[in-house]
């Protein structure tokens, strides 16, 4: 394939833009080479600018399940814009994506919209703050809840793959409040919270990590962490910003049958536009200002056309929750016939998959947490990623990432994507 366009607006943009992206994953550094500049997309494809098609597994990072330009998704917004893009007053469609998101996902009453998954996190944890009056809080190794202050310890996702897992211009000050605890790994979580009795508001995770590969949890895992958060009065927050809407109508929550105190969401539930939220039981929504004490706020938060792209979404979801079953089994398909041609070519592999996220990990070991994820061979991948990305076949440009599938994908977009990857697979 011919990258003669993307690579000269490569170089138009990093004199204007820091690495020439807007958020470092973009950047393909992790992989080499030089990131693909996207014209435009269409179901489960990416068009870009030198006219290549590609099948795209990423899709925006999560939140095009149900493909890219989805027509009731673009009429929904195309139809709000034409009557304002923004008025810093409430406005009706709010309330109605709050419903719908209310009802679909157990064990919360109130949600709050903002603007990313990080504005959700940061503020899920100032409320959980609030909430408790205490300030620690335990987060686990490879797991990435953003990019505020309290999160950039060990965090996974582009932090890793940039080998920053600690970020320069976090004050020793915060990092000293995140504590950190092993994913999967009850007993440590125990010790982190006896060796600081009484000084722990949450435990924030991702419970099914995408952002390490994809890491199903252990069996007893997230009832464990319940438990312990109940025994210590400790806020238990699943970071769903990935999971939500996407391992089932309710995510995480409902998949495995355990409750979390306060829920955040991104991706999918803005239908590919700017949105977050966090939600919990009224008692604690109740501390968030105007209602309590606890300050969040936003000139652009329920924006019109984020709330009718994000309603939309939602609201086919729920109408059609075959599509979750359907997808899992898109995705289980994709899984077989993977395992199979790299089987073939006698490549050492681990695939892990959970619902629609799935991660192939050039490593022998079971990856189950951050450590066994960096076991994985990078030099492997990189020459994997760039195969594929030559048949066409666009994975996420880092080892540490999930591939998404979409509800657009046909099988014989997953026959010839194992066909690509067999082909790659024997050159490794
Ligand atoms: C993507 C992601 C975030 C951050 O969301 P942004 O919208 O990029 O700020 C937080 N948590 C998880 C689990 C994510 O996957």
């Amino acid at each position: 394939m011919i990258y003669k366009r993307s690579s000269a607006l490569f170089k138009e943009a990093q004199k204007v833009i820091p690495g020439g992206v807007n958020s470092p994953v973009r950047a393909f550094t992790a992989v080499g080479g030089e990131p693909i500049f996207v014209e435009k997309a269409k179901g489960a494809y990416l068009y870009d600018a030198d006219g290549n098609k590609l099948i795209d597994y990423i899709n925006s990072w999560g939140p095009m399940i149900l493909g890219h330009a989805h027509p009731p998704v673009v009429k929904a917004v195309i139809d709000k814009a034409k009557k304002g893009t923004s008025f810093g007053t409430p406005t009706e469609i709010e309330t109605e994506i709050a419903a719908l998101a209310v009802s679909m996902v157990p064990n919360i009453d109130k949600i709050r919209f903002v603007n990313s998954g990080t504005e959700a996190c940061m503020s899920a944890v100032r409320l959980a703050r609030g909430f408790t009056g205490k300030d620690k809080i335990i987060k686990f190794a490879g797991c990435y809840h953003g990019h505020s202050d309290s999160f950039l310890i060990q965090a996974g996702s582009g932090a890793v793959t940039f080998g920053t897992p600690n970020s320069p211009g976090v004050t020793k000050g915060t990092a000293k409040d995140t504590l950190l605890a092993n994913y999967n790994d009850l007993a440590n979580v125990a010790e982190v919270i006896s060796e600081n009795k009484g000084e722990i508001a949450c435990i924030i995770l991702e419970p099914v990590p995408g952002n390490m590969g994809c890491i199903p949890p252990k069996d007893g895992f997230l009832e464990g962490l319940r438990k312990l958060c109940d025994e210590n009065s400790i806020l238990l927050i699943f970071d769903e910003v990935m999971t939500g809407f996407r391992l089932a109508k309710g995510g995480v929550q409902e998949r495995y049958g355990v409750d979390a105190d306060i829920v955040t969401f991104g991706k999918v539930i803005g239908g590919g536009l700017p949105v977050g939220a966090f939600a919990a039981r009224a008692e604690i929504m109740s501390h968030l200002a105007p209602e309590g004490p606890v300050y969040q706020a936003g000139t652009l938060s329920g924006n019109p056309l984020a709330m009718a792209a994000g309603l939309a979404m939602l609201s086919e979801l729920n109408n059609s929750p075959e599509i979750f079953t359907s997808l899992e089994k898109k995705t289980a398909y994709l899984h077989e016939g993977l395992a199979t041609v790299l089987t073939e070519a006698g490549v050492t592999y681990t695939i892990n998959r959970v619902g629609s996220m799935i991660s192939v990990h050039f490593s022998e070991t079971p990856v189950t947490d951050f450590k066994t994820a960096a076991l994985g061979n990078n030099d492997t991948f990189k020459k994997f990623f760039h195969g594929l990305l030559a048949e066409g076949v666009y994975i996420a440009p880092s080892a540490f990432e999930t591939w998404f599938l979409t509800e657009a994908l046909t099988y014989e977009d997953l026959d010839t994507t194992i066909e690509a990857c067999g082909k790659v697979a024997k050159t490794l």
